[in-house]
């Protein structure tokens, strides 16, 4: 099979026909072997009936999978990538905001430019500004910390992978935010970016809305960083802040001894003394959350996965 689309969903009724019959059309214009997911987190409309109604007109392409409550984005997206059989998977949002005449050319850059992954680049966006200033900080964080420079849509919702990519990224929390970083940390860099056209939402209104989706966003990517950086050995970075903290501490310590020994000084009037006192307290904590990390790390069940591309 050439296609999987896979277009997690939340209350998205009024689109779903419009979508599939554009991406049907688009398929068969191309000769295409394909099939699409639709991913209901939870609607509260009547998405599933949609759906169900797409599946017996079209058995063999439409599959559909419900979740009993709305998980989010990111899960939709990951339980879609746990069924996929095309060699190319494309995502894409349910509002129409994305347009599905971008497939044929996504699908050429990843099965003959060898792209890992090519992330659409909505250069021209219909969307208010409350949600494009915001987002332009954040791509230019996103690409400083991921180390992948040429993106400049980490979140673009119309993205083409390789097989492979899906079935070894995880994508949990609120993570797709990240699938680019996700998927470098995981070992597939060639990664690309098209520039793709970008439709006013049509019906319903944005389910990403408010000023927590920026603190949970930064959150998220420090997390990124910190398990892509030190995840596998979380000793290094805690118990080397902790050992810096604690020499300081010692140090403030026989400065303090000398002091006292030689001038006879008052030791809480010293400012060392209050050096010593905090530097030796955190120094040794982190040292603590140092051990824990590495015992931690150690009982993860996935701790010997390593990503290994070929052996015989
Ligand atoms: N979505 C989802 N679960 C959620 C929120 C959103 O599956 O909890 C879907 C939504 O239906 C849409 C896509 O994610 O297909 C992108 O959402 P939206 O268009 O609201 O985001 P925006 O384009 O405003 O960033
Ligand atoms: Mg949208």
């Amino acid at each position: 099979m050439d296609i999987s689309v896979v277009i997690p969903l939340f209350n998205e009724e009024e689109s779903l026909p419009e979508l599939f019959s554009w991406i049907k059309r688009v398929m068969d214009e191309n000769r295409f072997t394909y099939e699409v997911f639709f991913v209901n987190d939870g609607s509260t409309d009547h998405s599933w009936q949609v759906i169900e109604q797409l599946q017996t007109e079209n058995p063999d392409v439409v599959h559909g999978i419900k979740f009993r409550r709305n998980y989010g984005k990111s899960p939709a997206l990951f339980c879609g990538f746990a069924r996929v059989q095309g060699d190319v998977v494309i995502t894409m949002d349910a509002d129409l905001q994305d347009s599905p005449d971008e497939i044929p050319a996504l699908y050429r850059m990843i099965t003959e430019e060898g792209y890992d992954l090519v992330s659409g680049y909505k250069q021209k966006r219909y969307d208010p500004i409350s949600k494009t200033l915001p987002t332009k900080l954040f791509n230019a964080t996103a690409r400083r910390v991921s180390g992948i420079k040429n993106l400049h849509d980490f979140n673009c919702g119309l993205k083409a992978y390789r097989k492979e990519v899906v079935k070894h990224i995880e994508v949990y929390g609120e993570m797709h935010r990240y699938i680019p970083y996700l998927a470098k940390n995981a070992g597939f860099t060639k990664i690309g970016e098209k520039a793709v056209q970008h439709q006013a939402r049509k019906f319903g209104k944005s389910k990403f809305m408010g000023w927590n989706r920026f603190v949970n966003g930064y959150l998220d990517l420090l997390s990124l960083w910190f398990l892509d950086s030190f995840g596998l050995k979380p000793m290094h970075v805690f118990g080397f802040v902790g050992t810096l903290m604690f020499l300081l501490g010692l140090v403030a310590v026989v400065l303090l001894a000398i002091g006292k020994i030689l001038g006879k000084l008052w030791i809480t009037d010293s400012p060392y003394f209050y050096l010593a006192l905090t530097m030796m307290i955190l120094g040794t904590q982190l040292f603590v959350a140092g051990f824990l990390g590495e015992l931690i790390s150690r009982n993860a069940p996935e701790r010997n996965n390593y990503q290994i591309e070929k052996q015989f």
